[in-house]
């Protein structure tokens, strides 16, 4: 399928539809500025009608589907995203600009994320205890009922995922709402959803503009749960608006994580997985290892080493499979990036490599270093651009220190020779995650999410799914003589 050339509808109910205000938006490829596809925007009626699917789905086929059934579909789901990975990673890519190479790790992870919580099914269930005397005590896990999910636009597929597999699999419906920039896998993996038998909807997609369609989401009385993954600052909005009427709520948000390097590190490993962990997605990540922490007595050396690193990362087409960066999301988003190493040269940081906008066609902005005080903006900013900024440290308390000196708490990395220090470290650390010598962050099964402002609940592992289910505590008289407390 040519992805250029089709329109990409809301996916209410188990089927493409029209928005009602019938307003479709062109997108563009970032890393070309050439047309990609229209999409359609949701508005506030559209989001009745998606609500509405989703209560109607509750009351009757997909509120009746048991849990193996359940499991069937997540599993088929999972078949279905691997078989189409091919058009789904172009789509992906096109629509992101990021390197293909990293939309198929996703598209590998989204697969996955669907196969976890397919056969996490199994572990759904109450328990029961008799509480002495003639009390018993049983209890029943039950789907929260309508989720809202609200997801960015920088891993539009794999954050659909990361959303949908525990909601489906708790037994949650679902109203998913897109960033406007990215609608288009997350409106192919309904379609995909539909063709391998979940019920009409189950699952619906709704792209549209976050401070109207998305806060009305939120709002909506027919959504019973909440979960964000975005921005710090639009969580905080999300909090107040699911206040009324009091909803349960979820925030994945933003990140700007330390990265550690003692001297005693393997350079050869820690130099070019730090390179990986800042420039992975052109920076556009919430994990991404932003804060480049190095002992004094090897600093010059890992400045000078990360530099030449930047210099090597292979930038440009997205659709390359050699390409290891490609655009930023758009030209808005890298004025964003621009103004921050910009602003920095006033608060004392030093640009060592990249930090100027290319010239040419797309949104690109090169691989950056720059040595900034920790107390500056952008060392302490989330710029969600491919910039580091190096902090040099004297010891291990100095370390953890200034890795902690920071609002956010979402990811850590520790690069050192000792493993001791290592989980030591790891201790201290005020993070959701902290790798040890490694820089990955996110896999099925492990917790992800936030400490301090990065947010709060933990996506990817079973504890998920207790966040989609309502836990029923029925207490029983097994007696033999009737109760009667007052004796009357
Ligand atoms: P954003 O907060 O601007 O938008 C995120 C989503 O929220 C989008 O779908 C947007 O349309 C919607 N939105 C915006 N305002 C809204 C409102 N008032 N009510 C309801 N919905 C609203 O964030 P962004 O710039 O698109 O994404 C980048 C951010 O996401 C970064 O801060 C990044 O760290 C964070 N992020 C976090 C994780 C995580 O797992 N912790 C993962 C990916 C991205």
């Amino acid at each position: 399928m040519a992805v250029a050339t089709r329109e990409y509808l809301l996916f209410i109910g188990g089927e493409a539809t029209e928005p009602a205000s019938g307003d479709l938006s062109d997108l563009t490829e970032p890393a070309t500025g050439e047309p990609l596809a229209r999409a359609a925007l949701a508005g506030e009626q559209d989001v009745d009608r998606a609500v509405e699917a989703a209560r109607s789905a509750l009351a009757g086929d997909w509120g009746k589907t048991p849990g193996t059934e359940r499991a069937r579909l997540l599993h088929a789901l999972a078949d279905a995203i691997a078989a189409n990975r091919k058009e789904l990673a172009e789509l992906e890519a096109r629509n992101v600009g990021k390197a293909i190479s990293s939309v198929k790790a996703e598209l590998h992870q989204a697969v996955e994320n669907f196969r976890y919580y397919g056969s996490a099914i199994a572990t759904i269930g109450g328990r029961a205890n008799p509480i002495g005397g003639s009390l018993l005590f049983y209890s029943l896990k039950e789907p929260v009922g309508v989720a809202g999910q609200i997801v960015p636009w920088n891993y539009p597929l794999m954050m659909a995922t990361w959303k949908l597999a525990p909601a489906l699999a708790a037994g949650c419906s679902v109203v998913l709402k897109p960033d406007p920039q990215t609608p288009l896998t997350a409106i192919r993996l309904a379609e995909l959803a539909t063709e391998v038998g979940f019920p009409a909807g189950a699952l619906n997609v709704v792209p549209g503009d976050g401070p109207t369609t998305g806060a009305y989401l939120v709002r909506h009385p027919g959504v019973d749960k909440v979960a964000f993954t975005g921005s710090t600052r639009t969580g905080g909005e999300i909090m107040r608006l699911a206040s009324d009427p009091v909803k349960r709520v979820t925030l994945e948000l933003g990140g700007k994580s330390p990265n550690l390097l003692f001297a005693d590190a393997d350079l050869a490993s820690a130099v070019p997985s730090s390179a990986w962990a800042i420039y992975y997605a052109a920076g556009q990540s919430c994990e991404a290892r932003s804060r480049l922490l190095v002992e004094s007595s090897i600093y010059d050396d890992v400045v000078s080493q990360m530099s030449d690193f930047a210099g090597k990362v292979k930038v440009g087409d997205p659709l390359d499979p050699e390409t290891q960066m490609g655009s930023l999301i758009s030209s808005t988003h890298r004025e964003k990036v621009h103004g921050f190493v910009e602003r920095g040269a006033g608060e004392g940081a030093e640009v060592v490599a990249g930090g100027a906008v290319p010239d040419g066609a797309g949104a690109f902005y090169p691989p950056t270093v720059v040595a900034a005080p920790n107390e500056s903006e952008i060392a302490q900013e989330e710029v969600f651009g491919p910039v580091v900024t190096v902090i040099p440290f004297e010891d291990e308390k100095d370390a953890i220190r200034i890795a902690n000196d920071v609002k956010y708490g979402l990811m850590a990395t520790v690069w050192t020779g000792d493993p001791a220090r290592g989980h030591r470290i790891a201790a201290r650390i005020k993070s959701g995650t902290v790798g040890i010598n490694m820089p990955y962050t996110a896999f099925p099964g492990i917790p992800f999410g936030g400490y301090k402002q990065s947010g709060f609940g933990r996506e990817l592992a079973l504890e998920t799914l207790d966040l989609y289910l309502e836990t029923k505590s029925i207490v029983v008289s097994t007696g033999a003589r009737p109760i009667n407390p007052f004796g009357l």
